[in-house]
C-alpha cells in the first residue's frame, strides 16, 4: 500500500520544511544512533504485537538496550502494549521508581492522593544536567509565570527566557476505560532516558518532560480489575465499569472549573508548582490518533490570542510529523470546539500555558481485536487525506506506537522550539496582568461574605490559585452607561433616533468595607474572568454540536452577586490580600446561651444538624430580628452545643453565628435530622456521584443502596425518612425498571481475590436486574407513608411515569435548544419551607430545557382556556361578544387563563364526577419556575425558549402522606450549582413538613 513508501524519503522532505524556526541543527529527521546497540527480544516483540507495519514508526519500531537501565519488561513481564497486560498504577508506579534507582535522568515526586487514599506522582524526565539545574530553572520560570516580579521589564525578560529550559507535562488515563498511556508513558520514559539517538538526545538536553502516567488511580485500579476477570472468563461477558473514581466517571474531565476532584487539584497544583508551559492530557475514543489541540470553533473568549496560535503550531506540526511517518487516521481539525474551560488539560490554557490532548484508539483493555469503524470516522475530508481504515485489527501496541511517535516528535518540535514557547509563556502571563487597561475589567467585586455560598466560590477560586482581596475602605462605583436599544416595532414608527437610544442612567453603588475583590491585574485572571463573566452561545454559531455545557457563570450558579467593574480605579483603593479565605469563618458574635445561624440558602445548615448531633437545634418558622441582625425564616437556634465544636463546623461550613442572651420569641421547631439513602441503579453512577460528592463534603450523612436493595427492602419507611433518585443519566424508566436483559452470564461487582479494588462504594453478586415492579411498589408505599423522595431529570421522569407525582407532567419541548446552560428561575411559592432562604430568583442550570407543567388531575388532558378561543363569525367587530338572534343573550362561563406555571381550574361540568380529579390537599405545589423574556438566558445557547418560559421546574408533589420533589434542572451538579444546592437541603430539613396546611384546601 502506498501508506508504507518509505517513511524515512519522506522524512527528509518533511525536516526541510519543518525546521525553519529551530534553535540548532538538529531536525526534526529522526536518525538511530549506531553507537547504541538495540534490545533485540525487546524490538522483536513490538513487532509481533503491531498488527500492520504502517501502524508504527522509526521512532518506536525498536528500543535502545541499556546496561544499567531497566525496561518495562522488568515490572510487566513483556513489553509495553503486549496483549492480555494491564498494570496496577501501583506497578507502574513501581517502573518509574526502578528508573528512578538506575538512571540519574529520572526524577519521581508524590504529587497528592486521592478520594479512596492512592497515590498520584509525577515523574521528571531530562538529562542529569537538566536536573540539577532545576531548582535555579525554576526560580526563572516563576518570576516569566508572574511578570510583577520583574515589573513587567521584557529585556529582563528575554534574558530570563535564554536562560531557561521549558517544562512539558503529560497526564495519562484519567479516563480509565481509555487504558493504553500508561504503559505507553513507561516506554516513552525509557527511551527520553536511554535513547542516545541525537533526536531523544535534543529533547532531554533542551526540556524536562513531566509525567504523571495515572491520573485517575482509583479508576485505573477497578479497569485492571475488571480486565483481570475477563481475563479469567473469556468465554463471558464482562462488567462495564461502572464506577471509575469515588464519585465521578467521564466527568472527571469536566472538573477544571469547581476543582472538586483530588486529581484535578492534585494536576493543578503540580503543573503550576513546575511552573509547566504545556499540559497534555492522554485520551483513548477516535481512530487513530486525533490531536485535538486545533479542534474547532468556538474557541474559549477568555483565552489569550497567543494561545490560538500556538494550538494551530503544535497541532498541525504534529499531523504534518506522523504524516511524514505513513501512519495512517491522524488529524487536529475536528468537532472538539474549545469553548468550555471544563476539561483537566484546560487548567492550563487558563493559566498562561498551552492546553492539549490527544484521543488515540484503544479497545478498552489489552485485547487485539477486529474493529469495525463508522463511516463518519473513516471518510475522507480536507482535513483527513488518509483516513483511519474502515476495518482494523487493532492492539494494544498500535495505540502505544501511535502514542509515543506523537508525543516523541511534538516533543521534538516544542524543544527545537522551546525560546519561543517560554517567550510566549511571559507574554501571556503579562498580559493577564495588564488586563485591566487592555479588555478589562478591572476586578470583579463580591459583596461582603453573608452566606457560605459566596465562601465556597471563594474556596473554589483559591484552589484556581486566584489572588483574593479584601477592601479595607469602601469605594463607590458608577458603572458605564448602557445604551438602550430600541424595540424594532418602535424604531420603525419612531423617526426620532435619539430618543430611542437614549442612554440609561447608571446608578453608584457602593461597595463596603470588607466586600472581597478579585484584581484582574494578577497572573491567573483569565480563570477568575472565565468563571464570573456570563457566556453567549449563538443560536445561529455554525457549530450546532456543542461539545460540553456552553455556559456556566458562576456568579449566577452559587447565587451570589457578583459586579463585573471596568473602571480601574478601583485597583487604587486600599485593600488587603486574603491568604486564606478560611480565616475570617466561623464567626461567633455577641454572647449567650443560644447561637443563631441565618438560613440565606446555605449549603452548609443541614450539615450542622448531623455534626453537633449532641446539642439542641431548632428551625425558626418565621423571620425575626434580634440584636441587630436579621435571621430568614429556616434559621437555625443552637443551645448546649460544644463551643468548640460549633466553632469548628461553622469554620468549615462557611457560616457565622450570633450568641443571643436569650431564645428569641419567635415559633420554631425541633431541627430533624433526617434519615438519608441514596438510592443508585447498576447501569450509571456518575451524576448521582456529582450528588454524593456534595453531600459528603457538606458532611451530610447518608446509606448509599441500590435499586435492587429497594426491590428487597418491603418497610423503606421503618429505616428512612428520605431517599435521593439523583438522575442516573438519560435513563428510561423502562431501563431503571427491568435493569439489564437477564439473558447471558451474570455480571459481578464485588470484591474477591481477583477483583480487589471492585464492591468498595457498593457491591451485587448481578448487575443486571433492575429495581422491579416490587422496588416501585416499596418506593410508592415509602412515600405514602410520609416518607420525601427526591428526584431530577430522568428520575422525575421516571416518578411521573409510575404515578408517584400525580399532577404533575414533563412539558412539551417545542423547537427550544439548550445546551447545558444557565436560565434564570423565580420563585412562585415562597411559604414552602423549601424556599427558605431565598430571595426572589434563582440561576440554575438546565442540561437540555426539560420543564413541567402541573394540573388538578392525574391525567393530562387538555383543559379549554382563554387562550384556545376564538370568536366565530357573527355580528360586531373581533373584540365584540356575537349575540345570537331571536333570544336573549346568556353569558358563557369565563374561559381559565392560568400562569404558564400554574394548572388550569376546571370548571364544574368539567370536575363532576371526575375520579381523576386530584383533592386539593395533593394537588402539587410549584416552588420554582423557568424566567422569561431578555432575562431569562443568563448564560450560554438558548433558542426557541418560548416553548419553556415560565414553566415549573421545582415541583413538590403529594402522595398519600409523603412527598415526591421534582427537579427538571440538576441542582447539583459538577460542583457548581452551589445556588441550588439548598433547594434539596431545604427539602431534607422540612421533609416531614411538606404537606400542604389543611387551611389551603380551599
Ligand atoms: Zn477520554
Amino acid at each position: 500500500m502506498s501508506r508504507l513508501c518509505c517513511p524515512l524519503a519522506l522524512l527528509a522532505l518533511f525536516a526541510s520544511i519543518s525546521t525553519l524556526p529551530a534553535q540548532t541543527n538538529v531536525g526534526a529527521a529522526f536518525v538511530r544512533t549506531p553507537k547504541q546497540s538495540i534490545d533485540q527480544s525487546y524490538t522483536d516483540h513490538i513487532k509481533q504485537y503491531t498488527t500492520q507495519p504502517y501502524f508504527n514508526s522509526p521512532l518506536t519500531d525498536y528500543l535502545p538496550s541499556s546496561k544499567t537501565v531497566p525496561t518495562p519488561v522488568k515490572v510487566l513481564g513483556d513489553v509495553a502494549g503486549a496483549p492480555g497486560i494491564l498494570p496496577y498504577a501501583e506497578d507502574v508506579y513501581t517502573y518509574f521508581r526502578l528508573l528512578e534507582k538506575s538512571t540519574p535522568r529520572v526524577r519521581v515526586f508524590t504529587i497528592g492522593h486521592s478520594e479512596e487514599g492512592r497515590e498520584m506522582i509525577a515523574a521528571a524526565v531530562a538529562d542529569e544536567s537538566l536536573l540539577a539545574k532545576m531548582t535555579e530553572n525554576d526560580a526563572r520560570l516563576s518570576q516569566l509565570g508572574d511578570p510583577r516580579t520583574i515589573n513587567l521589564d521584557d529585556a529582563k525578560a528575554a534574558e530570563l527566557v535564554k536562560a531557561s529550559f521549558p517544562i512539558y507535562y503529560i497526564t495519562g488515563t484519567i479516563h480509565s476505560p481509555e487504558t493504553g498511556a500508561p504503559t505507553a508513558l513507561m516506554e516513552l520514559a525509557y527511551r527520553l532516558a536511554v535513547d542516545d539517538s541525537p533526536y531523544i538526545q535534543y529533547i532531554r538536553t533542551h526540556m524536562i518532560v513531566l509525567i504523571t502516567p495515572v491520573v485517575e488511580v482509583d479508576g485505573r485500579d477497578r479497569m485492571v480489575d475488571i480486565y483481570k476477570w475477563h481475563l479469567a472468563h473469556p468465554k463471558e461477558q464482562w462488567p462495564r465499569l461502572l464506577y471509575w473514581g469515588h464519585y465521578v466517571a467521564h466527568d472527571n474531565n469536566r472538573d477544571a472549573m469547581a476543582m472538586t476532584l483530588d486529581l484535578t487539584r492534585n494536576v493543578l497544583n503540580t503543573y503550576l508548582k513546575f511552573h509547566a508551559q504545556v499540559l497534555h492530557d492522554l485520551h483513548e475514543s477516535v481512530p487513530f490518533l486525533y490531536d485535538n489541540t486545533v479542534g474547532d470553533g468556538p474557541y474559549n473568549a477568555w483565552v489569550d490570542p497567543l494561545l490560538n496560535g500556538e494550538w494551530a503550531m503544535l497541532g498541525w506540526n504534529n499531523v504534518q510529523q506522523m504524516t511524514a511517518f505513513g501512519m495512517p487516521g491522524v488529524f487536529t481539525h475536528g468537532d472538539f470546539d474549545t469553548w468550555s474551560p471544563g476539561y483537566l488539560m484546560f487548567l492550563a490554557a487558563m493559566h498562561n500555558g498551552i492546553s492539549r490532548l490527544y484521543e488515540t484508539f484503544g479497545n478498552g483493555g489489552a485485547d487485539t481485536e477486529k474493529r469495525i469503524l463508522d463511516p463518519e470516522e473513516y471518510a475522507r475530508t480536507w482535513y483527513k487525506p488518509n483516513p483511519p481504515l474502515p476495518v482494523v485489527l487493532w492492539s494494544q501496541r498500535n495505540n502505544n506506537n501511535y502514542e509515543e511517535t506523537a508525543l516523541l516528535s511534538t516533543l521534538s518540535f516544542f524543544a527545537q522550539n522551546g525560546q519561543q514557547f517560554l517567550q510566549n509563556y511571559y507574554t501571556k502571563a503579562k498580559r493577564s496582568v495588564e488586563k485591566p487597561e487592555n479588555a478589562g475589567p478591572a476586578a470583579y467585586v463580591l459583596d461582603e461574605p453573608t452566606s457560605s455560598r459566596e465562601i465556597e466560590l471563594l474556596r473554589t477560586l483559591a484552589l484556581q490559585h486566584v489572588e483574593i482581596s479584601r477592601l479595607s475602605e469602601p469605594f463607590i462605583y458608577t458603572p458605564p452607561a448602557k445604551p438602550v436599544k430600541a424595540d424594532k416595532s418602535d424604531a420603525d414608527k419612531s423617526d426620532d433616533k435619539s430618543k430611542s437610544e437614549k442612554p440609561e442612567l447608571p446608578k453608584p453603588e457602593t461597595f463596603p468595607t470588607g466586600s472581597y475583590i478579585i484584581r484582574m491585574d494578577q497572573p491567573y485572571s483569565r480563570i477568575a474572568d472565565a468563571l464570573l463573566d456570563r457566556q453567549y452561545w449563538a443560536p445561529n454559531d455554525p457549530q450546532k454540536h456543542p461539545y460540553d455545557d456552553t455556559g456556566w457563570s458562576f456568579g449566577d450558579l452559587f447565587d451570589v452577586k457578583t459586579v463585573r467593574v471596568t473602571d480601574p480605579a478601583i485597583l487604587k483603593v486600599k485593600m488587603d490580600a486574603v491568604t486564606d479565605p478560611n480565616v475570617d469563618l466561623g464567626k461567633v458574635t455577641g454572647s449567650g446561651s443560644v447561637y443563631a445561624v441565618n438560613n440565606a440558602s446555605e449549603v452548609s445548615l443541614l450539615g450542622l444538624r448531623y455534626t453537633l448531633k449532641d446539642a439542641t437545634i431548632s428551625v425558626t418558622d418565621k423571620a425575626f430580628d434580634a440584636e441587630g441582625h436579621h435571621f430568614e425564616t429556616g434559621s437555625l437556634l443552637i443551645q448546649n452545643a460544644d463551643a468548640a465544636k460549633l466553632k469548628s463546623a461553622l469554620s468549615e461550613g462557611g457560616l457565622s453565628a450570633v450568641s443571643l442572651g436569650a431564645v428569641p420569641p419567635v415559633s420554631a421547631h425541633t431541627a430533624a435530622a433526617p434519615r438519608i439513602a441514596f438510592m443508585h441503579t447498576w447501569l450509571a453512577t456518575q451524576t448521582e456521584g456529582w450528588w454524593r460528592e456534595a453531600f459528603d463534603r457538606m458532611h451530610v450523612p447518608y446509606d448509599y443502596i441500590s435499586t435492587q436493595t429497594v426491590a428487597a427492602t418491603p418497610d423503606l419507611r421503618a429505616k428512612y425518612d428520605v431517599i435521593i433518585f439523583a438522575p442516573v443519566g438519560r435513563a428510561s424508566t423502562q431501563l431503571i425498571v427491568d435493569g439489564m436483559p437477564m439473558w447471558g452470564n451474570a455480571l459481578p461487582w464485588q470484591k474477591t481475590d481477583l477483583t480487589p479494588n471492585l464492591g468498595r462504594i457498593d457491591s451485587t453478586p448481578d448487575m443486571r436486574p433492575g429495581l422491579t415492579y416490587a422496588g416501585v411498589d416499596h418506593l410508592r408505599e415509602f412515600v405514602t407513608k410520609g416518607g420525601l423522595l427526591i428526584t431530577s431529570e430522568d428520575t422525575a421522569q421516571f416518578a411521573i411515569d409510575l404515578g408517584l407525582a400525580p399532577g404533575v407532567f414533563v412539558a412539551p419541548k417545542g423547537n427550544v435548544r439548550v445546551v447545558g446552560s444557565v436560565l434564570a428561575a423565580a420563585f412562585v411559592d415562597k411559604s414552602s419551607p423549601i424556599a427558605n432562604g431565598y430571595g426572589k430568583d434563582l440561576g440554575v442550570y438546565s442540561a437540555n430545557g426539560m420543564a413541567f407543567t402541573v394540573a388538578d388531575t392525574s391525567v393530562n388532558r387538555h383543559i379549554t382556556t382563554e387562550k384556545d378561543f376564538k370568536r366565530p363569525t357573527g355580528r360586531g367587530g373581533p373584540g365584540d361578544e356575537d349575540t345570537p338572534e331571536d333570544r336573549p343573550y346568556v353569558k358563557a362561563e369565563p374561559l381559565p387563563s392560568p400562569k404558564p406555571w400554574e394548572p388550569t381550574p376546571l370548571n364544574e361540568e368539567e370536575a363532576r364526577n371526575n375520579v381523576y380529579l386530584i383533592p386539593e390537599q395533593y394537588r402539587p405545589d410549584v416552588i420554582l419556575r423557568f424566567g422569561s423574556g431578555k432575562g431569562f438566558l443568563l448564560s450560554g445557547l438558548l433558542d426557541g425558549g418560548s416553548a419553556i418560559e415560565e414553566k415549573p421546574v421545582v415541583v413538590d408533589a403529594h402522595l398519600g402522606e409523603g412527598n415526591v420533589l421534582l427537579f427538571a434542572t440538576n441542582p447539583i451538579y459538577r460542583g457548581e450549582t452551589l445556588g441550588s444546592y439548598a433547594l434539596v437541603f431545604n427539602a431534607i430539613q422540612n421533609f416531614d413538613r411538606l404537606a400542604k396546611p389543611q387551611s389551603a384546601a380551599k
